[in-house]
């Protein structure tokens, strides 16, 4: 049976279904499930990330993090990763930090990821990229320092659609899957995305380290932001669960506060464009002094693109600042 056909069996054998359970079966179903049968990322894709677009992004997120690494003491810690994609993103960060005073002696790597065909090409990626990468399903308990990355992991996680009381849901009708008809201003949240940054910022106020997460995302007041993406366009996001990219925005200021209420520092929110501005994006692209570098700088800090549509938080521990994150 077809994922659409076990989702429309499920649906009359349970009653309507919820955003959530819709968007786990369509991006993680184990044989049809979007991300666990193809590598989405990249031109002949069906959306890009801002590593695949220009190496600064992962080489500034390498610094950031070395930075971090190095106020706190240079410490036996663990480099974490949510959601590699293609493994660009971790590439570009430890080539950015080889020489940063020793940090690759003092690091594990490890990478959390749950597509088979995305990981195997990580491990081609990565595997002359430092001596210890080690691959999870989900991210891992432990008592080291906490030094991670996330960039577009938490856009993948499933969420819950309200209008007013009532849990937006799924039924079938003669035309297929579509929404119950409910009239009214769209709320979303998270849970799934509350429990990893509670984890994370549990972990960081306990045994220090920082993390910084970067996503498409609003600071409050989402309406629907559901979507289906393919071949970089926008497309139907019930018609063929398992074949289009779904995504919601994230909201920033519920990680933060869950942060907080986890006992870590959460930082003030700020744009993609802030962030990269601050850490010398624009130096580093110019003194590269190649055209595609600078327009794919430009690409990343656009206001109007992904400057000032993608959101970054840095979370660490209580009493610190995070670099360039200081008001
Ligand atoms: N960070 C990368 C890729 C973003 S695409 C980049 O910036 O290019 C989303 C990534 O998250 C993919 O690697 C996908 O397989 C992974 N992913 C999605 N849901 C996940 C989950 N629940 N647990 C772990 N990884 C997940």
């Amino acid at each position: 049976m077809s994922l659409k056909d076990r989702i429309v069996a499920e649906i009359q054998a349970t009653g309507p279904m919820t955003v959530a359970r819709y968007m786990e079966l369509a991006l993680s179903d184990p044989e049809e499930g979007y991300y666990m049968t193809r590598d989405p990322l990249g031109a002949s894709g069906d959306f890009i990330t801002a590593p695949e677009i220009s190496q600064i992004f992962g080489e500034l997120c390498g610094i950031w993090l070395a930075e971090n690494w190095y106020r706190q003491n240079q410490p036996e810690a663990n480099l974490v990763e949510l959601g590699p994609g293609r493994g660009t993103l971790m590439d570009d960060v430890l080539r950015a930090t080889r020489h940063a005073l020793e940090f690759h002696k003092h690091i594990q790597v490890h990478m959390v990821e749950t597509s088979p065909i995305l990981r195997a090409m990580q491990q081609e990626k990565l595997k002359a990229a430092h001596p210890y990468i080690t691959w999870h399903e989900r991210l891992p308990e432990g008592d080291r320092p906490l030094f991670l990355i996330a960039n577009e992991f938490f856009d993948a996680l499933p969420i819950h659609q309200y209008i007013g009381e009532e849990e937006r849901k799924i039924i079938v009708t003669e035309n297929g899957l579509e929404f119950q008809p409910e009239h009214g201003a769209v709320r979303e949240t998270c849970p799934c995305g509350i429990e990893i940054v509670t984890r994370i910022a549990r972990r960081i106020a306990r045994c220090g380290g920082a993390a910084l997460i970067i996503d498409y995302g609003y600071r409050q007041g989402s309406g629907d932001t559901l979507q289906a993406m393919r071949r970089h366009r926008y497309d139907k996001i019930l018609q063929e669960p398992g074949k289009v990219d779904l995504t919601a925005h994230v909201n920033f200021l519920a990680l933060a506060e869950a942060a907080k209420k986890a006992g870590a520092k959460a930082s003030s929110v700020f744009s993609q464009r802030e962030f990269l501005e601050r850490m010398g994006g624009r130096m580093r692209a110019e003194r590269l002094a190649r055209p595609d570098v600078l327009l794919g700088y430009e690409r990343l800090v656009n206001e109007r693109q992904m400057g000032g549509l993608f959101l970054a938080l840095a979370i660490t521990p209580e009493r610190t600042v995070a670099p360039v994150f200081e008001e």
